[in-house]
């Protein structure tokens, strides 16, 4: 069976997620072989992380949906959830509240620069307890005040928007921006990629050692040290 698109996560599914934030970079084999099906079927990019930070860093897509689906971007085009307009005060409440905590504080920010959430990510300090007590506080905090607010049981950070978005409806749009034809294949290792599951025809789960005890209800299960191999399988079944 020939696939019509491969849909990615990034953090967790092509890229490792103990390495320091500015060294993260797809691992270098599922790299080459995303660049490969690339040329011939529509890549693109599902995150939470906002465009700034993945696109650089996976420039083999054909298009990327950031910050949740927030925002979404594929050639000229960039499509935006109107309602961050309306509450752009709240993100920034959320980071003047998260200015001090001793961790890494990613600035969600739209292409043109506008802030619609934080990230609270303790990766390089590793899973001390203060650190995701302090995350917490505000998460609790941002939740109070209408936030939307993404916990993952395996990640080590919290995502915290503006507004109320999903992957699963980023998928979609991408599907019809990308005039997807044949069986939608997307890849992600957390909770948070349910809604693209869903929205996929086939639902590839990326699993590692941090979400082994994570249930993921997908079509399929691949250990992220196989992805490559998993990945060339299905451009062999391309008959490019
Ligand atoms: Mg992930």
């Amino acid at each position: 069976m020939k696939v019509g698109a491969i849909f990615t996560d990034y953090d967790g599914t092509v890229a490792p997620i103990d390495v320091p934030r500015s060294k993260s970079r797809p691992l270098p084999e599922v790299e080459d072989v995303l660049r490969d099906l690339a040329e011939k079927v529509p890549v693109a990019v599902v995150t939470s992380k906002p465009c700034d930070f993945v696109m650089p860093r996976t420039a083999f897509a054909w298009a990327w949906a950031c910050n949740n689906g927030l925002e979404v971007v594929w050639g000229q085009h960039h499509v935006v959830y109107a309602e961050v307009y309306q509450k752009t005060g709240l993100a920034e409440r959320v980071l003047r509240a998260s200015r001090g905590l001793p961790l890494y504080v990613e600035e969600k920010r739209l292409m043109t620069g506008l802030l619609v959430g934080v990230s609270l990510d303790w990766r390089e300090e590793g899973p001390r307890q203060d650190l995701i007590d302090g995350a917490l506080e505000v998460a609790a905090m941002a939740d109070r005040w209408g936030l939307y607010v993404v916990r993952y049981s395996t990640e080590p950070f919290i995502d915290i928007f503006s507004v109320r978005a999903d992957k699963g409806r980023a998928v979609s749009m991408l599907r019809k921006l990308l005039r997807v034809d044949g069986p939608l294949v997307y890849l992600g290792d957390s909770e948070n990629d349910g809604p693209a599951f869903n929205e996929a025809d086939i639902s590839v789960g990326v699993t590692h050692k941090y979400n082994r005890g994570l249930r993921l209800d997908t079509d399929i299960s691949v250990d992220q040290s196989s992805l490559a191999r998993f990945l060339r399988s299905l451009r062999a079944r391309q008959h490019f």
